[in-house]
């Protein structure tokens, strides 16, 4: 049988996984419950569950040449789940490869989400042939990846790419992880919502505008998707709300391009699904933060894959970590 991986996308809710070939060509597309509130090795105990029936599915497993997971959090070389999965009780610590070996005498690779929907993006989608890129994802939080002369870069502890965490002001907003002044604060949907609330709230008796009025009946009630919504619409508060993430947006962008000097920047998450309009804006200030020779040569796009990303991106790592490139 032609030589598969087996692609698994941990999540705070589910769990997904598939088998694939090294095209990205997948099947067995299954979906369990993570159950990440019952600790670390509730997790890894669905993790095998899912393995088990994705090979229970293909009927034989000598073909399988390896497992990838992409979770939150970092991963080291070994395997071990080092850190920054908050969301996942008990899944610090976590031997991952040791344990599928263990389990499935399968070699396992291993990387953070977002690094892991990143080399997707560059295999499968909006990366393409692109030997320099990297990836933001603006949802919850903002994560990042990095391909760097065709290669998935991961950072010496895997930690590589926490872009979310550039600081776009000195002691600015104070944000989840200790420090002061993320991108992430800004322009993340929570940053998106609380720069809202502000300018609202700020917003003068010549400014009470459908988007400053709604904001103001019940702040706790908007979201990003809302505040896109009177964007879209021209209201002139939302446009100002818009115009604030996606400069400090640009900000840590600009700060990335004279770091790396990619030749693509992909933007992914729940927020890009305001399309265009993010792209055009970011794409006006990226200059003034960054060198233009950078900047003209590095194009800003929107991810392609949605949510088969972390899957495609898992079990393609197999193939490029474990060096099983498909030959005839
Ligand atoms: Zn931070």
């Amino acid at each position: 049988m032609e030589k598969s991986a087996i692609g698994i996308d941990l999540g705070g809710t589910n769990l997904k996984g598939i088998v694939m070939n090294g095209a990205g060509k997948y099947r067995h597309l299954k979906r369990i419950p993570t159950e990440a509130h019952k600790g670390g090795q509730k997790v890894l105990d669905n993790i095998f569950k899912l393995i088990e029936h994705l090979i229970k599915k293909e009927g034989a497993q000598d073909h399988i040449i390896g497992v990838g997971l992409g979770t939150p959090g970092f991963v080291d070389h070994n395997g071990v789940v080092i850190g920054g999965a908050e969301n996942l009780p008990g899944w610090k610590g976590t031997s991952v490869y040791e344990a599928i070996r263990a389990k499935f005498n399968l070699p396992a690779v291993a990387g953070n989400d977002v690094t892991v929907t990143t080399f997707a993006e560059y295999k499968f989608g909006a990366g393409r042939g692109i030997p320099n890129l990297v990836c933001l994802a603006l949802g919850t939080g903002i994560g990042g990846g990095i391909v760097a002369d065709d290669h998935l870069y991961k950072g010496s502890h895997g930690m590589a790419g926490e872009f979310g965490h550039l600081i776009v002001e000195t002691n600015g907003r104070q944000c989840t992880c200790g420090l002061k002044g993320c991108v992430e604060q800004y322009a993340s949907a929570p940053g998106i919502v609380a720069a809202a609330v502000r300018f609202c709230a700020e917003a003068g008796p010549q400014e009470l505008t459908p988007f400053v009025k709604e904001t103001l009946k019940d702040p706790a009630a908007l979201t990003s998707k809302t505040v896109y919504e009177y964007v879209l619409a021209q209201d002139p508060v939302a446009l100002r709300v818009h115009e604030y993430a996606c400069e400090k947006l640009a900000v840590a962008i600009g700060i990335i391009l004279n770091a790396f000097s990619p030749d693509r920047v992909v933007l992914g998450g729940g927020v890009m699904k305001a399309g265009r309009i993010i792209i055009d804006t970011v794409l006006k200030f990226v200059p003034r933060y960054c060198w233009p020779e950078i900047a003209a040569r590095c194009s800003v796009v929107a991810a392609e894959l949605g949510e088969d990303a972390g899957v495609l991106g898992a079990g393609a790592m197999v193939f490029e970590e474990l060096n099983f490139h498909d030959r005839p």
